[in-house]
């Protein structure tokens, strides 16, 4: 089958059609027929459609909405200017998949869009104001565009850690917070440490029983997840995707009492703290200049705050490396993902230099060779813990639970 996948945030949409079955998930044999982003919906949006590697597409259309950029990017796809092998007209999309931020505690999978679970969805808004309500307008986007024939998944990123046991999920603040308004820690990029964990599984030929992994998750947002045997055991991400990591723009851990003093000293309300903790913190905040770990490389030998906003990236990751160590009783692996895990060879020599008491040893030479798309494993052949690079793919993720949900079989 041919799934659509989407995933809408607040003015901007990115989606990929993915052709999959039971059988091909199990073989490995899924395919992107064609990917895509639209930027700026809301005004004049910036449209690029890829297939084989190639821009088929580029156009800047006027979008009033989400649904506006879905129909076009739908009639131009389907049309005849478009000639995507294995897509031909809109019959040829057998379903939605939707990546979908937030599920709280009602969704530890990912789900049929039914109207109970839009309502449930829509009672989660208030833990992902930001994400939530862009994802809940994509469906009701893709609804319309498609009828009701097609049918809907939605794919959870707070799913993965739903089995996250409650000391680690509780906050230390009085347990009504969690009983009356569900304040927790729910973690987020489940999709992304669920993907890597499954491929590090094959790679190795270990069951999910020996999976004890430490997953990062390194991007412009960035988590860690703790595997037990499998299963989210702890993760650096919270009630919302601030806490943990420093990150592009945002501070991760912090003593509450900062957000009080900035109040204070900069004389703003609670929205304009949460703002500078948000969007202007992590090593945009601490480099000055920006939030793209290219330039902060660049910059590293000559600008000192680029290079302190390394440092601290670095040591808030060896953190948590050492503390969710100690939370397994040891891992087996450590496997690195996204945008910066993927290729800052630079940036992962910085975490793993120094690691040698927690039996992690790297080789320079194999860790310079991996960037843009490879996998690899990046330790020595002595090294207690094995280290790899595993691209994450979430936009598979999506298609492939899609698919079974749809097929009835388990998700796999
Ligand atoms: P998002 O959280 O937006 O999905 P990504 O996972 O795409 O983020 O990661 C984006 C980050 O990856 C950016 O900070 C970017 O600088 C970094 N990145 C991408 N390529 C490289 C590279 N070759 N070297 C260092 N950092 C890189």
């Amino acid at each position: 089958m041919n799934v659509f996948v989407l995933n809408c945030g607040s003015s901007s949409l990115k989606f990929q059609i993915i052709n999959t079955s039971v059988d091909m998930i199990k073989k490995n044999e899924d395919k992107m027929l064609c990917k895509g982003l639209v930027e700026r919906i809301g005004g004049k949006a910036i449209v690029t459609i890829k297939a084989n590697g190639k821009t088929v597409h580029k156009s800047e259309p006027v979008f009033d909405d989400h649904k506006a950029a879905i129909k076009y990017i739908i009639e131009w796809i389907t049309s005849d200017d478009a000639k995507i092998p294995g897509v031909d007209g809109l019959e040829s999309i057998n379903a939605i998949g939707h990546r979908t931020v937030h599920g709280g505690e009602a969704f530890n999978s990912s789900m049929l869009i039914t109207e109970e679970v839009m309502d449930t969805m829509e009672d989660c808004v208030e833990l992902a104001p930001l994400h939530n309500p862009a994802n809940i307008m994509g469906i009701r986007a893709a609804q319309e565009v498609f009828g009701d024939k097609v049918p809907n998944v939605g794919v959870f990123d707070t799913a993965f850690h739903a089995t996250m046991p409650p000391e680690n999920y509780n906050y230390a603040i009085p347990h009504r917070y969690y009983d009356e308004y569900k304040v927790r820690k729910y973690g987020f990029h489940g999709t992304s440490h669920r993907f890597v964990a499954n491929r590090w599984r094959e790679l190795t030929g270990k069951s999910i029983e020996e999976t004890n992994v430490v997953t990062l998750h390194l991007g412009n947002g960035s988590s860690m997840c703790a595997i037990k045997e499998g299963k989210s055991f702890d993760t650096s991400m919270g009630f919302t995707p601030l806490e943990g990591m420093v990150m592009g723009t945002r501070c991760g851990d912090l003593d509450p009492s900062v957000v009080e003093f900035i109040m204070k000293k900069d004389k703003v309300d609670i929205n304009g703290a949460m703002s500078v903790l948000n969007k202007e913190s992590g090593v945009l905040g601490i480099s000055g200049f920006t939030n793209d770990f290219r330039d902060l490389e660049g910059a590293m030998d000559e600008n000192p705050k680029a290079a302190l906003a390394l440092k601290m990236f670095s040591q808030r990751i060896k953190k948590y490396i050492g503390a969710y160590m100690a939370e397994l009783n040891g891992t087996q692996s450590l496997i690195f993902t996204g945008g910066i895990g993927e290729n800052s060879s630079v940036m992962r020599n910085m975490i793993l230099t120094g690691l040698e008491m927690c039996g992690i040893e790297f080789s320079k030479d194999l860790n310079n060779e991996i960037f843009a798309g490879k996998e690899g494993k990046i330790s020595t052949d002595d090294s207690n813990v094995a280290v790899y690079v595993i691209p994450t793919n979430e936009e598979l993720v999506i298609a492939r639970d899609t698919c079974c949900i749809i097929e009835g079989v388990e998700c796999i």
